[in-house]
């Protein structure tokens, strides 16, 4: 590992102020930094400590909820308010990673770890994200956990956070606090897709600090009826092949309102909007759930590797749909 500076950062003020220099880094739970600095994938010459900052907790704000951005990822998921009103949320979280990372991982990280890829972790390989400008070691590789969705030639990796995936199908907001002050982003905006930047995950700005996460108040109507399905290769300690958040507001066996986001298909969690327009307004059916499974994968494009992930992806639609139309779970 290269040697770096470390501070300690007493308040946001003094966290932004450190982290405009060149090369600076946010340390929060360092479940996913300090890998990548050990394996040197990533070199910050100043980590800003941020855990001393008062943003671990969780409170009721305007009907909803607002989640700290160090509030633990653990801590976040057996909340009584968000087991609740977001049973989607906790699901997604105990969906990922083991119960020990959960203890350290804050849900700021969560949102801004980095992707999975092989490649990206072997400083051998060709990674445009990790060293722009060096070409794709999946796209001429072995590309099974890769994109199916919003790929570009520059890039074709997966976001493989699980709680991302539950706030994008709940419209969640992102809070964040900078060198130009503070503002709010809509979660479908915070990640971005590759294009000819793979590098650039996030629509942050440089020096901004993420400070919590509003659930809004309107999407605790999900919570009788919703699932968070995680597909992987076994059945921990695992990233997701493709997940499915599904949440619907049944009133009278009539699906009024329908959400439905994935993971593990594309470069940002993808919400599927064409599979919502199938449900909106239709009563409960198994047929139904089938459309609303060809709808979201409508536009999928594999690999040889990957191409699986489009028949499984409906599969893992129609079953997420299923049981969430079938009651709580959580
Ligand atoms: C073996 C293993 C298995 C895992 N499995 C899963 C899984 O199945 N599903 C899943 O979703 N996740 C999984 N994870 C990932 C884990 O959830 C993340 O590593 C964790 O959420 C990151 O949080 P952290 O607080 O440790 O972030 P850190 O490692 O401290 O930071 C990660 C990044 O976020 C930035 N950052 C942190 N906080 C802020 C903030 N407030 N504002 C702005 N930037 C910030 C840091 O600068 C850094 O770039 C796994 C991790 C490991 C090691
Ligand atoms: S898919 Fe993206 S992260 Fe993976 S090797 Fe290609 S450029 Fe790097």
């Amino acid at each position: 590992m290269k040697p770096f500076a470390y501070t300690r950062a007493e308040n946001p003020q003094a966290a932004i102020q450190a982290v405009i220099q060149p090369n600076a880094k946010f340390l929060a739970g360092g479940t996913n930094l300090i890998d990548l600095m050990k394996d040197n994938v990533e070199q910050p010459s100043r980590l800003v400590d941020i855990n001393k900052l008062a943003f671990t907790r969780i409170t009721e704000n305007e009907g909803g909820l607002r989640l700290g951005s160090l509030a633990k990822n653990s801590d976040t998921a057996n909340h009584r308010l968000v087991r609740e009103r977001y049973p989607l949320v906790s699901q997604a979280i105990l969906a990922g990673a083991s119960a020990q990372l959960r203890n350290a991982a804050t849900n700021g990280g969560n949102l801004m770890q980095r992707t999975r890829c092989y490649y990206f972790y072997d400083v051998a390989m060709p990674c445009n994200k990790r060293q722009p400008g060096s070409g794709c070691g999946a796209l001429e590789g072995f590309s099974r956990i890769h994109a199916i969705f919003g790929a570009s030639l520059q890039c074709i990796a997966t976001h493989p956070s699980d709680l991302c995936v539950a706030l994008a199908a709940l419209d969640a907001v992102v809070r964040v606090e900078g060198p130009q002050g503070a503002r709010t982003i809509p979660f479908a905006d915070f990640h971005r897709l590759p294009g000819d930047t793979p590098q650039i995950d996030t629509n942050l700005r440089t020096g901004e600090l993420i400070t919590a996460i509003d659930l809004p108040a309107a999407a605790a109507v999900f919570a009788p009826n919703s699932y968070y399905l995680k597909v992987r290769d076994r059945q921990s300690y695992a990233f997701a092949l493709v997940s499915v958040a599904a949440a619907l507001d049944i009133r009278n066996g009539t699906i009024q309102q329908a959400r439905v986001a994935l993971g593990g298909v594309a470069h940002k969690p993808w919400r599927a909007g064409g599979a919502e327009q199938v449900l909106n307004g239709q009563r409960v059916d198994q047929a139904l759930f089938q459309r609303a499974a060809d709808a979201a994968m409508q536009g999928a494009t594999g690999t040889e590797h990957n191409r699986f992930k489009i028949e499984l992806g409906k599969r893992a639609i129609v079953r997420a749909l299923t049981v969430a139309a079938n009651g709580r779970t959580a």
